[in-house]
């Protein structure tokens, strides 16, 4: 592989800057990787080489005229859940299989206007519904360190494609896990942010008080340098927030003095992978040795995080999913034998497996009569596990616990058994249902040479604190350092 594809972000943009590569190159150097790499690790949906090359040019010339910016320049993945403008948007299903997106969502045109260059559409579960990347209706995306294994999910595409340096760095969304446990799977760094901080216009919904786009890059830095990009508020988008957003990457340092970690004892649960639970404990040591000052605390109601979750995401995935109906756009079948079977042939052919699962738990949990019973319900149990984070952050800065409870694991090991897929979530789930920033980073490796995840979660719209910490853990260790074989 071109050692340009090992560069993180600022290294790329030290040599863009002096003129000692081009983003044609570096541009030309990740499409070449993709091309010698992706019938095996199928990553990308659609590969966007034209439209690559003409933005790499267009940064080019910006760069000539001494124009500088963090990102320009650098070859980026998307997540096809993300609108990009004239280019296929699929969210890895068949009903939009050829759909050519009308506008760029917000998180794009940011990219694009500070000169990041597309290489492609990144594969993920069917509308971010899954835990491998096995519910995409196209393609089962593969682990880089081993090709047996999934890379996790729902943004698997993301976290691969990263991993194995097809792009530098990339955008993936997060609902219950989907931007920190394939960054656990695949060796790499990604940061959800609090709701609110980055714009959803132009997202392809599925829960939409949990949905949130976030970075994954091969480095805690990276990962700020793109966020810095992306958030903000958008008049498009009114649950985006209005609170200024901070030079993420500038605030970065190597201390932890006197930062107050707590350590949640409900995250250490009866079956999870020995190795994960040694890997954060020593995470934990690093923590003290560089500062810091652990307790243990407690999320009491963290137990009732993946049911809480599965209703109120089904419930609202349910309702965003209803306007795929072959009416406006996507997939249409049926016409010729009147309304209702149409919309009956369309969703049929159109929707995979899971997806119609979920639309059909969220349904019954809305309907008239189990309402309460079920939505109402998982509402306030939402509002519970909220003030269980309350009570901690107003003892500790951060909150540090494994990303999930096993290494990535076999493809078509969880396929015919949901519950034992929904469980990959149990660490990050909560986070979502109270709203709060995490990040996923590199801690170790099993006896298979599987990468282990660490997770910092911090108060709302503290995105600087959880990188700072992430940042300096990660300076005073090696594993980032490591690539999975070639
Ligand atoms: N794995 C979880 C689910 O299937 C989370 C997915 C996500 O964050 N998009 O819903």
């Amino acid at each position: 592989m071109s050692e340009l594809l090992r560069l993180s972000i600022s290294e790329a943009n030290d040599l863009l800057s002096r003129r000692k590569v081009s983003s044609v190159e570096l541009t030309t150097a990740a499409l070449q990787r993709i091309r010698n790499s992706d019938d095996r690790l199928r990553c990308f949906l659609t590969v966007t080489d034209d439209l690559a090359l003409a933005q790499a040019r267009r940064a080019d010339e910006r760069l000539a005229r001494g124009e500088t910016g963090s990102l320009l320049g650098i070859p980026l993945g998307i997540k096809d859940v993300i609108l990009t403008k004239g280019v296929r948007t699929t969210a890895a299903s068949r009903i939009l299989e050829n759909f050519i997106a009308p506008y760029d969502a917000t998180v794009s045109r940011r990219l694009f206007e500070a000169g990041a260059v597309c290489v492609g559409k990144l594969n993920c579960d069917e509308f971010a519904m899954g835990s491998s990347t096995e519910n995409s209706a196209y393609q089962v995306t593969r682990n880089p360190w081993d090709h047996d294994r999934v890379p996790g999910g729902s943004s698997g595409g993301s976290a691969a494609a990263v991993a194995t340096g097809q792009c530098i760095g990339s955008l993936g969304t997060d609902t219950g896990g989907s931007i920190r446990q394939p960054a656990a799977c695949c060796g790499v760094v990604g940061i959800k942010p609090t709701y609110g901080r980055v714009s959803r216009f132009g997202v392809i919904a599925y829960a939409s008080s949990l949905d949130q786009v976030g970075p994954m890059g091969r480095c805690v830095e990276d990962c700020a340098r793109i966020l810095s990009v992306i958030a903000g508020h958008d008049t498009n988008d009114s649950t985006s927030v209005e609170v200024s957003v901070p030079d993420y990457a500038e605030a970065l340092g190597p201390s932890c003095k006197g930062l107050r970690v707590g350590i949640p004892k409900e995250y250490f649960v009866e079956g999870m992978q020995p190795e994960v639970e040694k890997a954060v404990h020593a995470a934990v040591a690093q923590f003290e040795r560089l500062g810091a000052v652990v307790s243990e605390v407690s999320l009491p109601h963290t137990e009732y995080a993946v049911p809480t979750y599965y209703l109120i995401a089904t419930a609202e995935a349910s309702s965003n999913l209803a306007r795929y109906d072959g009416i406006k756009y996507g997939l249409r079948r049926g016409e010729s034998d009147g309304l209702l079977a149409m919309y009956r042939r369309t969703r049929a052919e159109g929707f995979g497996t899971e997806v119609k699962r979920r639309i059909m738990l969220g349904t019954y949990a809305l309907s008239a009569g189990y309402y309460d019973a079920y939505y109402l319900k998982a509402q306030k149990v939402r509002t519970l596990i909220r003030r269980d984070f309350e009570k901690v952050f107003a003892q500790q800065d951060v909150i540090v616990a494994p990303t999930a409870p096993t290494t990535a694991f076999r493809v078509g090991e969880k396929t015919s058994d949901p519950l034992q897929m929904y469980l990959s979530d149990i660490f990050t789930i909560s986070i979502n249902l109270a709203g709060l920033p995490g990040i996923s980073l590199p801690c170790g490796f099993d006896a298979m040479g599987l990468p282990i995840g660490l997770q910092i979660i911090g108060r709302p719209f503290e995105e600087a604190r959880v990188l700072q910490a992430a940042h300096a853990y990660e300076q005073s260790t090696e594993w980032h350092k490591r690539s999975p074989p070639d």
